[in-house]
């Protein structure tokens, strides 16, 4: 993807140095000659300033002198210039002077708010995901922000867990593929520039997978499937140049990720060479104690450290234990040496030492944030992650003619939700566009109506009276429901992942009236709603798309915007079958995808397909797939073998289809999965337009990891499927690997 560059408030930022990597070792070794053990150790520790330090810039509590002490090499939760500024000037006073890095979770967006991490990832577009990372970097880093925790690269089959809506979904290709445009938007053209921040790929690893979908759970899984699955976008992010990694409050296998050398030592700093530095999850060291691995919190950070987690994040073991450690002969001065050194690289990189505060000022604050270029590319992303699940009779775009609207639901007026869970806060200085908002802007002469109807959790059906009038008084109904923001993210696993409350009830009142009814559904998650998604005739899964959702979905509907999203995650027909998801293994009692099955793998009450599939989204207009040639029936080793085939948009507006290309290794050793997505392209098409589309297969994308993890490929037969979504296949050839 070519770096899109934004013009911002660096003017200055051209002026940045040019040094070494060479010169910067040696820099740090002069520098570490003069540091005490305690101030390495400092070096270590991370803290908080929530409570304590984002109040009145004169009331920073026991921290401000903490960090005159150099007893902090870092801090989160530090918002705003004026706070970043404060604290810096503070690590100013320390003997060395070694400046502070602030990180914070600049998930998506930081002033401005951009759809939810897992709604960008169903827009399959990576210029898109890149500059909407791009602009929260240089936003952020003009409040004097240097480090993200992002991307959350972690793949997930299981919609009961509430982090699903910060990754990518559950496919390690197209995982792999946001997690490269992610890291290269954060760290724009190098960490040396100041509108770059530094990227912190998470969690390390396999949190995604956590037993039943219930946060910060253990993982029991085979190698294999952590390194066929659920390692992939986190090399990938490491490829793109990841600066830093944060380890994982889940066991894997029986060892918490942070203190897992297998994980860190062994993979990252082992095999894959990694040179930044990996920070623990928030208090995740001294949660080895309440897990039964570590007796207190002094043998959890002998542990930390001897696995590789190089920065403690607000634990304190290191910083009230690691001297002893030293002291005791328990730790090598040489394991503390090398975690310094790793984060002082990363400080140089971004030219702290030569100005501490990376040329931020409150000017430059002022003018960067919230700019109308960056409102205007969320509404851009926020368009392209809309998925249209259904639209019978074409209801959809609302037809010119439309005379009134009817607006009914707990959402249809919802302001901070849009914004979604892991925005961050602005003490209510934010102008969100709910989609009341943005349906009145281009309403022009239609008349809009507007009921409740319910809240999201409610159980009364009170007001479903004044909805129903709403609905019989208008021509057309729109209906936002979904979940509150709040029920999805961290801590927010559910059990139940139906449309909460009594909204399907309300639905169905609606419905009754014989008005032709559009469902929005807004959520962080797949959720279940079957009842409306067999019988009412358009649906439009928005998710939470930021602070120009409301436009955003207004573009859609009055079909400004043809939408071109597609599911990054399985839809489940119901919370027994997860996890369900595309890319599973056959059995040796293969059942038809949609019989209730007898003597063969499956429910004897529900079939196994689920209600939406991976890679599914429907547009305005249609598509056709023909032609498909390979440029050979049969590949050797080296070769490469050469697809093509006609893309044709056969409806009446132009539209943007992402074709994609899936494998299946017929038969190896060990079992590979029924259908692998291994390329795809956004493509856009004028009506009767059509486009010759080429993909490249070679031999990594036949391989896979055997039961030695080693990454291989075996002769015999491929097949070959390309399609509009995992289940929706329109060309199929076979191919053969020759050794
Ligand atoms: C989360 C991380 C996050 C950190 C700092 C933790 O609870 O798991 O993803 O970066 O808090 O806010």
């Amino acid at each position: 993807i070519p770096l899109l560059l934004i013009e911002t408030h660096q003017v200055i930022s051209q002026s940045k140095k040019q040094i070494s990597p060479e010169q910067i070792e040696s820099k740090i070794t002069d520098l570490m000659a003069k540091m005490t053990l305690d101030e390495k150790i400092g070096q270590l520790n991370q803290y908080s300033g929530d409570w304590e330090v984002t109040g009145p810039v004169t009331n920073k509590g026991n921290k401000l002198q903490d960090v005159k002490d150099g007893k902090i090499g870092s801090m989160l939760n530090i918002r705003g210039y004026e706070h970043t500024r404060a604290l810096q000037e503070a690590a100013m006073q320390s003997r060395l002077k070694i400046p502070l890095l602030f990180g914070q979770d600049v998930i998506h967006g930081y002033r401005v708010t951009f759809p939810i991490p897992l709604a960008e990832a169903a827009s399959w577009d990576m210029t898109a995901i890149q500059k909407s990372a791009r602009v929260a970097a240089t936003e952020a880093s003009a409040s004097g922000i240097h480090w993200t925790f992002a991307p959350m690269v972690d793949l997930s089959r299981d919609p009961r867990w509430g982090r699903v809506m910060e990754g990518a979904g559950e496919d390690p290709y197209l995982g792999s593929m946001i997690a490269k445009a992610r890291v290269t938007g954060f760290q724009g053209e190098g960490l040396g520039h100041t509108d770059a921040v530094m990227a912190c790929v998470k969690h390390f690893a396999a949190y995604g997978a956590a037993i039943g979908g219930r946060d910060y759970n253990s993982v029991d899984m085979s190698l294999q499937t952590l390194w066929q699955y659920y390692l992939p976008p986190f090399k990938a992010a490491l490829d793109a140049g990841a600066a830093t990694f944060m380890n994982s409050f889940n066991t894997l296998n029986g060892i918490p990720a942070t203190g897992n050398s297998y994980l860190q030592r062994d993979i990252l700093k082992g095999k894959w060479n990694f040179t930044g530095f990996v920070v623990s999850d928030w208090g995740s060291i001294g949660e080895m104690v309440p897990h039964g691995y570590a007796a207190n919190n002094y043998e959890a950070a002998d542990f930390a450290i001897h696995a590789g987690s190089d920065m403690d994040m607000e634990s304190r073991s290191y910083i009230n234990h690691l001297a002893a450690l030293v002291h005791n002969g328990k730790v090598n001065i040489a394991l503390i040496d090398d975690a310094v050194r790793r984060i002082l690289r990363k400080k140089y990189e971004l030219g702290l030492f030569d100005d501490p505060y990376r040329f931020s000022n409150a000017a430059c604050e002022k003018k960067t944030l919230n700019k109308p270029e960056f409102q205007e590319a969320a509404r851009d992303v926020a368009r392209k992650s809309i998925v249209l699940l259904k639209n019978q009779n074409q209801l959809l775009p609302l037809a010119k003619q439309t005379k009134s609207i009817a607006l009914i639901g707990p959402l249809v007026k919802a302001e901070s939700d849009m914004k979604g869970f892991w925005s961050v806060e602005w003490q209510n200085q934010d102008h969100i566009v709910s989609l009341f908002e943005g349906m009145q802007k281009q309403a022009g002469n239609t008349k809009l109506v507007y009921a409740q109807g319910c809240d999201v959790t409610d159980t009364s059906k009170a007001n479903f009276a004044e909805a129903i009038k709403a609905a019989q008084s208008a021509d057309v109904v729109v209906m936002a429901v979904g979940e509150r923001a709040n029920m999805s993210g961290e801590s927010k696993s559910r059990a139940n992942i139906h449309l909460p409350g009594v909204q399907e009830d309300l639905i169905k009142a609606i419905q009754a009236t014989g008005k032709p009814v559009i469902v929005l559904v807004m959520a962080g998650r797949p959720l279940v709603f079957n009842w409306t998604a067999d019988h009412v005739p358009a649906i439009v899964y928005t998710w939470w798309l930021g602070s120009e959702g409301g436009n955003a979905i207004a573009d859609v509907l009055y079909g400004k915007y043809n939408p071109s999203g597609k599911l990054p995650m399985t839809f489940p027909q119901t919370e027994g079958q997860i996890p369900v998801y595309y890319n599973y293994l056959n059995t040796g009692r293969p059942a038809q995808d949609n019989a209730v099955s007898n003597y063969s793998s499956g429910y004897i009450d529900l079939t196994k397909k689920p209600k939406y599939a991976f890679g599914y989204g429907l547009s305005y207009t249609t598509f056709e797939y023909s032609n498909l040639k390979l440029s050979q029936d049969s590949l050797h080793n080296s070769d490469q073998l050469k697809v093509s085939f006609t893309l044709k948009n056969t409806g009446k507006y132009a539209g943007e289809e992402v074709a994609q290309l899936y494998l299946r290794d017929v038969v190896a050793q060990p079992v590979r999965p029924v259908k692998e997505l291994k390329d795809f392209q956004k493509v856009m098409l004028q009506p009767n337009e059509s486009k010759t589309i080429t993909f490249v297969i070679n031999k990594d994308k036949l391989s896979f990891y055997n039961d030695n993890l080693d990454w291989v490929s075996q002769p015999g037969m491929f097949d070959l499927f390309i399609g509009s979504a995992s289940d929706d296949v329109r060309l199929q050839k076979s191919f053969k690997l020759i050794d």
